[in-house]
């Protein structure tokens, strides 16, 4: 499909820093030209962490729609916790400041490569007892 390439890694911790194999992690997210596919959910996914906590999401970057800087949704879910949902954002975009949904905690590392962009964001789950 059309749009940059966007490879997303990352791991699924704990607050202690242990990987969490088996998380259920969600993505969602707009097109190249921020519009969501509501009907045939394309752009929409989920995969479990491996072993090692490890989670591997090839994508595209995600286009604005208004009001909206450009960001995917993540839910990620471990069987008898609280359900973390949340948004990643990407670093240097101008519309970052003006969307209230924003945190700078939720930027994703981007680099950029000779087929589009790597990106690595590590969620922290507290798990409590
Ligand atoms: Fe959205």
């Amino acid at each position: 499909m059309q749009g940059t390439r966007l490879v997303l890694t990352g791991r699924v911790l704990s607050t202690t820093g242990s990987p969490i194999p088996r998380a259920r992690v969600d993505f969602w997210q707009a097109d190249a030209t921020g519009v969501y596919d509501n009907s045939g959910f394309r752009l929409r996914g989920h995969q479990y962490t491996d072993e090692t906590g490890r989670y591997s999401l090839h994508t595209i970057v995600p286009g604005p729609y208004p009001g909206r800087t450009p960001h995917i949704h993540v839910k990620v879910r471990v069987p008898g916790k609280p359900v973390l949902t949340t948004q990643l954002f990407f670093p240097d975009d101008a519309r970052n400041r003006t969307d209230p949904l924003y945190k700078p905690g939720l930027l994703l590392t981007v680099q950029n490569t000779n087929s589009g962009k790597e990106a690595t964001f590590d969620f922290v789950l507290d798990l409590g007892k």
